[in-house]
């Protein structure tokens, strides 16, 4: 892979936005993120495999937990702070980020919100600091879209729950020492388990086969009469709504997260459209090409006062889900174009893993899927804004 070179755009000076300690955590991400993660990221995206060894780099940036209060091992920042971690980490690979946004925002933040003090103090600092790696488990394999639907159960047996059923496509599942299950009690009620590798009857086999986010390890849930004790229930919070709390953090995440896959793209084109030269002169020089570019950066930097908006809001406890939804919907297809259009820029030498933007284009094939298909979050702005549900 080629020498990263990555600049960042920043056309409209939203670095002045930002606080010094947004700067900080950023700058220390984006380092981390070129020295860490760029160099090796193509092998093992190639090889399908998830680079073990940069977790204990993405628990030093903050990745895990950046905004759970620091007495439970997270990093304490604003949602600004995290944001931006996100954008670093995606700037590298949506696979990485993937890890980060389920560890912190599907695996931490129920065990902080929704958990007793019993359960923070035993897992919180263990998966800030990358000891223990998390996964969600939500999606089921009839049941994606609509997890109302689940058929994961389990039954009160005195001293213990009995769980069965199965989840798929879950992120992080194969290397995970933790996963929150959510599933139905006898009264069809959603509550959140929470089931350690080990248990009997719990297998986590891993997802073969994906032409997208492959240096993420993915991989299914199954319970097969799995024991678990009373103490893992998280008692504070229960219904659907609980599991879609979370999935209101981790789409924040990749809000911004989807800029970071963009801007590597843009920047990526935008060099390589200087250097290009074809009838004797750049191809940056053309028209076209100038077009493609300058839609690029316009479309960048919409998305950036998007999410930096959107974490004001969040900062000050105000952003709604239904505004969340918007801004993962926008900036996850405003990258996934601009990175089929650098793909194109690139002429041939797009599809070569010499360069990131393929990758970045598959990867993204799963972000605009993945929390809400584009089509869900769709959804949940005509209901907003009609009060009219279409789901069904
Ligand atoms: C790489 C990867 C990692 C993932 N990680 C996790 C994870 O960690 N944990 C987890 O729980 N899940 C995870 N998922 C699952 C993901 O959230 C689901 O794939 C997603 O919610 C869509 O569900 P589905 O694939 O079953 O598609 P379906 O729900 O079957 O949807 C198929 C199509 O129908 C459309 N559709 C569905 N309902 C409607 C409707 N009412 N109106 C109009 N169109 C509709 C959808 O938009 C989509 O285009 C992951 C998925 C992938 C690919």
């Amino acid at each position: 892979m080629k020498p990263d070179l990555f600049e960042a755009p920043d056309y409209y000076n939203l670095d002045e936005l930002l606080t010094e300690e947004h700067l900080l955590v950023r700058d220390a991400a984006r380092e981390w993120v070129k020295r860490d993660v760029s160099p090796i990221i193509e092998e093992y995206a190639q090889r399908a495999e998830f680079p073990t060894q940069i977790v204990n780099g993405l628990a030093n940036i903050g990745a895990f937990g950046p905004y759970i209060p620091e007495e439970y091992g997270g990093a304490g920042l604003d949602y600004i702070s995290y944001g931006l971690i996100m954008q670093e980490i995606e700037r590298g690979d949506s696979g990485v980020r993937s890890t980060a946004s389920v560890q912190s925002s599907l695996v931490m933040f129920p065990i902080w919100k929704y958990g007793n003090e019993e359960q923070k103090m035993k897992y919180l600092p263990k998966l800030a600091s990358g000891e223990w790696m998390g996964c969600f488990g939500l999606t089921e394999p009839d049941h994606g879209s609509n997890p109302s639907g689940m058929v994961t159960n389990f039954k009160d047996k005195g001293d213990h729950y009995l769980l069965n059923g199965a989840k798929m496509w879950i992120s992080n599942s194969p290397i995970a020492q933790v996963a929150i299950v959510w599933a139905k009690n006898e009264e069809g009620r959603i509550h959140g388990l929470i089931i350690e590798k080990g248990m009997d009857g719990f297998s986590a086999p891993e997802t073969h086969n994906k032409w997208s986010l492959r240096a993420s390890s993915t991989g299914e849930l199954i319970f097969d009469n799995v024991k678990v004790p009373k103490e893992n229930i998280l008692p504070n919070r229960s219904g659907l709504g609980a599991p879609l709390s979370c999935l209101d953090s981790a789409r924040y995440g990749i809000a911004w997260g989807a800029i970071g896959a963009a801007m590597d793209c843009y920047d990526t084109a935008l060099r390589y459209s200087k250097e290009r030269v074809q009838f004797g002169k750049p191809i940056g020089g053309f028209q076209l090409q100038q077009k493609k570019l300058s839609e690029m950066i316009t479309e960048i930097t919409k998305a950036q006062l998007l999410a930096w908006r959107l974490g004001d809001l969040k900062n000050k406890g105000k952003a709604t889900t239904a505004q969340i939804s918007m801004a993962k919907r926008n900036n996850v297809e405003m990258a996934i174009k601009i990175a089929r259009e650098a793909r194109q820029i690139l002429g041939g030498m797009g599809i070569s893993g010499e360069y990131s933007i393929m990758r970045h284009m598959m990867n993204l094939e799963s972000v605009i899927t993945y929390e809400g298909t584009h089509d869900i979050h769709l959804l949940i702005t005509g209901l907003d804004i009609t009060g009219l549900n279409a789901f069904k």
